[in-house]
């Protein structure tokens, strides 16, 4: 950190420094920009994106038409409920209503601002109590993140790679009014030279969550982890911000993707086989016992705690329940990552599970679905799911990995950071995975996306308001 009043002449001052280009970042630099700012967005690897690019994408709104189209019954207290409960009250209220509140228009923007296409299903995930998920098409972040990119370059916003941002600059007041960066300095550490750039209305950090800076989490997590994240995901401009007094909250609190496996690195394919579609169609089952021991369509945080309790866990779902996802398997399975079973019996050796016990597991299953019973594990059986009998049965090893940072920087309703006393930190605004009150103790699926299309927008306006 520097105090200087006067920029150097080399670095004509912008308005407003956005630090990330995932989707907090550059949602925030076009709508600054379109709301007549001069930014710019500076980025510490040689591409546009984060975690955001990697992702699913998938976006939660409610109120939408296509739930109209399908008859589904949402509002935006309904989510809101939604995102609390999981969060176990740890959220900031105020925040999290304003994401639902204006979820519906985040999601329209994409679609007519961004122009993002999505596909004509609505999904739900764990924690969710009506359908209200969209996805991508095709299936990813980076259909969105292209098209957040044409969309800065048809505006003409600068996006400065491997400008790797070090530390914030004050004035004698400590408003921030810049940053000071490295440049050219991701994979080597030869350049040590520090750039500095000024803005005259603020800096908007969007710079993404921790789950896989090890050594910011060794506290934490004790023992070895996988993660679904790019191994770059780390908390240094957090550190930057903790340096300059700004305050921070549930750093402690690490989502993990319970759906993933350990056959293969990051969320991969089997992420999405677990995640859309064993969690609605299929069970998790104990390899020790053959039993099943958790709701499927719980949320992640639940569902984390009950597989992490065990040893070998896997997924299973049935040729009927695939076909109706319309989802290919030949690539998994050609890499070994999900497996396919003629028989129960074959299934039960496979995986040395007590065959007498899977099959009773299953049959019990397939009454409750058949039946509509209660189910002992308060899966809430829907139309669209039907009993496990048509072989080939489909099997994937289950193992969770650190998917999302909870905690982060502590911000007010209109993405100001505040400081260890509780006052607006004057010049900053964040938004994004790196803030954290939005979902206090667990983040339901795609609720993500929503933020960072919501607070990063509102935080683009008040960085030009400022
Ligand atoms: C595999 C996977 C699938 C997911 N699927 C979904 C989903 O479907 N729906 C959903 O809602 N959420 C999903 N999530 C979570 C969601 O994608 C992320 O929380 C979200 O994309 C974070 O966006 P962000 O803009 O805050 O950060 P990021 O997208 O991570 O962007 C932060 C950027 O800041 C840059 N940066 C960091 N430090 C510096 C520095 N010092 N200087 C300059 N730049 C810096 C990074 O390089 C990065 O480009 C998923 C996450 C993963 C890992």
């Amino acid at each position: 950190m520097s105090h200087q009043n006067h920029p150097p002449i080399s670095q004509k001052p912008f308005e407003v420094i956005v630090i990330g280009s995932g989707f907090a970042g550059l949602a925030a630099a076009i709508e600054c920009k379109m709301n007549g700012g001069n930014v710019i967005v500076l980025e510490k690897m040689k591409a546009i994106g984060g975690n955001s690019i990697i992702s699913d994408g998938g976006i939660a709104a409610p109120n939408t038409v296509e739930q109209q189209h399908l008859g589904i019954i949402d509002s935006v207290d309904l989510m809101f409920d939604d995102m609390m409960r999981s969060g176990e009250g740890l959220n900031d209220p105020h925040i999290t209503r304003r994401v639902c509140e204006e979820a519906l228009d985040a999601y329209t923007w994409s679609k007519e601002v961004l122009n993002v296409k999505y596909m004509s299903r609505v999904d739900i995930f764990g924690g969710h109590q009506v359908p209200r998920c969209y996805s991508p098409d095709p299936l990813s972040g980076s259909t969105m993140m292209l098209r957040m990119k044409q969309k800065c370059d048809e505006l003409g916003i600068e996006i400065r790679f491997d400008a790797h941002v070090q530390s914030f600059i004050q004035d004698e007041h400590q408003q921030v009014i810049g940053v000071q960066l490295i440049e050219n300095n991701i994979t080597s550490t030869n350049s040590t030279e520090i750039t500095e750039l000024y803005a005259t209305k603020g800096v908007i950090v969007a710079s993404g969550g921790f789950a896989a800076d090890r050594e910011f989490l060794k506290e934490i997590i004790k023992e070895d982890f996988l993660t679904t994240n790019k191994k770059t995901t780390s908390a240094e401009v957090l550190k930057a911000c903790m340096a300059i007094h700004a305050a921070t909250i549930h750093l402690n609190k690490i989502q993990w993707m319970p759906w993933t496996t350990q056959d293969e690195n990051g969320y991969g394919k089997g992420g999405l086989f677990g995640d859309y579609i064993v969690s609605s169609y299929g069970i998790v089952v104990d390899c020790k016992n053959g039993e099943r021991f958790v709701n499927e369509l719980g949320n992640r945080k639940q569902l984390t705690e009950a597989i992490l309790k065990r040893k070998d866990v896997i997924g299973i779902v049935d040729e009927s329940s695939l076909k109706r996802t319309g989802w290919k398997l030949e690539d998994v399975l050609r890499k070994g990552i999900i497996q396919s079973h003629t028989d129960l019996n074959q299934l039960a050796r496979h995986y040395n599970i007590p065959y007498e016990s899977l099959v009773q597991t299953i049959e019990a299953y397939n009454l409750s679905i058949t039946l509509n019973t209660s189910d002992p594990f308060g899966k809430v059986f829907e139309t669209w799911m039907v009993p496990l009998t048509t072989p080939p049965f489909y099997t994937m090893r289950i193992h969770p990995k650190t998917h999302y940072s909870l905690g982060g920087l502590v911000t007010d309703v209109d993405t100001h950071v505040l400081d260890i006393h509780g006052h607006i930190h004057k010049g900053l605004f964040a938004a994004g995975e790196v803030t954290g009150l939005t979902h206090g103790a667990n983040r339901l699926g795609s609720c993500s996306v929503t933020e960072c299309l919501v607070m990063g927008r509102v935080a683009g306006r008040k960085a030009i308001e400022n």
